[in-house]
């Protein structure tokens, strides 16, 4: 069991909560959710001494699998971690420090998947934010992602039923984010970010790029063209490159 091969415990370090996390990038969300906190009560701040322990160091042999953000431990949470918590397994994420993504996008995630719920969506149990380090923790989906079910050789080709299934419950999940009362757009739909459970319900993950979608009065939102080449509809993408070749034009020939 855990318990007995529990390693001292550190010093403790500043592991901050999400009312502390002061960022000049801070998402609109967090600034409305930090006065209030009830928001994020159902989400647990998890020491960075208690992940080491659950992934028995991070250990090579634990590793789920490796994405932008970082690599994916394997790890089981239960009274020995910390009482008062349910046995679950876990799958915890590490922030690459050398990676393409960072706090920005580590404290968007923390801040749309801390307060949402439904079943289409993984669910982040909770984090860890000590010095640099960034974590996140997410309920384990026993099937992974569903990228890995199309593409690896190794795998058993899925049926077409279990294919309008998780088709089907992805758009449930879209449709939630875009119906919420606060619309969520996700900017990041694609196979690797659809996790399977055991029964092949799919969920999305991944919501370091998502954007707080038009409210009330509002029509449109103004944005960076964001997502992933060869996902991302070409019009789409493209309409960075017109506003490029735009800016440029008007730079050379100036409103007289
Ligand atoms: P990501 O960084 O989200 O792209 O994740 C990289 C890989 O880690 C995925 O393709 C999955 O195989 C695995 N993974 C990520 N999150 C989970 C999870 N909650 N449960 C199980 N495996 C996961």
């Amino acid at each position: 069991m855990l318990s007995s091969s529990l390693p001292v415990k550190p010093e403790r370090k500043h592991n901050r909560s999400i009312s502390d996390l002061s960022d000049p990038s801070t998402p609109r969300n967090l600034e409305d959710s930090r006065k209030n906190a009830v928001l994020y009560t159902h989400v647990i701040a998890f020491s960075l001494f208690e992940l080491e322990t659950i992934t028995k160091s991070f250990r090579s042999d634990y590793i789920l699998g490796e994405g932008g953000f970082g690599t994916v431990y394997k790890g089981y949470i239960d009274e020995n971690v910390r009482v008062g918590l349910k046995s679950l397994p876990v799958a915890v994420k590490v922030l690459n420090k050398e990676g393409l993504q960072g706090h920005r996008e580590w404290l968007t995630e923390v801040n749309f998947l801390g307060q949402l719920r439904h079943p289409n969506l993984v669910k982040l149990i909770g984090y860890c934010c000590e010095d640099d380090h960034r974590l996140l923790v997410y309920e384990f989906m026993f099937r992974g992602s569903l990228e890995n079910h199309l593409f690896r050789k190794a795998t058993v080709p899925l049926s077409w039923a279990t294919r309008m299934m998780i088709a089907f419950g992805a758009a449930k999940g879209l449709a939630f984010l875009h119906n919420a009362e606060r619309p969520v757009i996700y900017r990041d739909f694609k196979t690797s970010n659809i996790l399977l459970d055991s029964d092949y319900t799919a969920k999305l993950s991944d919501f370091g790029l998502a954007k707080a979608g038009p409210q009330g009065d509002e029509t449109h939102v103004s944005t960076r063209v964001m997502g992933t080449y060869g996902y991302a509809a070409p019009e789409y993408v493209m309409t960075e490159f017109f506003f490029f070749f735009w800016v440029r034009r008007c730079k050379r020939r100036p409103l007289e």
